[in-house]
């Protein structure tokens, strides 16, 4: 097997996973809009139960405001993923966007939409926790 068929397996292998990690994640977000949906149609859907559950930040509050922030992260984790998929598909996968390094593959293995080299994302950290 040639260096580039090698190189173009390991991709695969890693689409393969970042697309089961897509729909594992779709599913959360379905499910999770599923519920407030059913929420709405419970009678809290209207504006004015809205605001009222506002003045009065119940458990009630707090399950949804978990619930939305849930929904965030893994539509968060979407853009991620598909990012990461478009790389794949420039073959520009695994490689840090910011020094050009290859990421190393354990740590794809953690964080498979990693853009970053461990250094990399570091300093990238350090940079926010100084703006903060
Ligand atoms: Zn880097």
């Amino acid at each position: 097997m040639s260096a580039q068929q090698l190189a173009e397996k390991r991709l695969e292998k890693y689409r393969d996973i970042l697309l089961k990690e897509k729909e594992e994640t779709q599913q959360i977000i379905n499910a999770i809009n599923e519920i407030q949906k059913r929420g709405a149609k419970n009678g809290n859907g209207d504006l004015s139960a809205y605001s009222q559950h506002q003045a009065d930040l119940g458990s009630d509050t707090d399950e949804s405001e978990r619930r939305v922030y849930i929904l965030e992260k893994e539509l968060n984790n979407i853009k991620m993923i598909n990012s990461a998929l478009k790389r794949i598909y420039d073959k520009t996968y695994g490689i840090c966007e910011i020094c050009g390094d290859y990421i190393p593959a354990n740590r794809l293995k953690i964080i498979p939409y990693a853009k970053y080299c461990i250094k990399c994302k570091e300093e990238d950290e350090q940079r926010k926790r100084k703006r903060i």
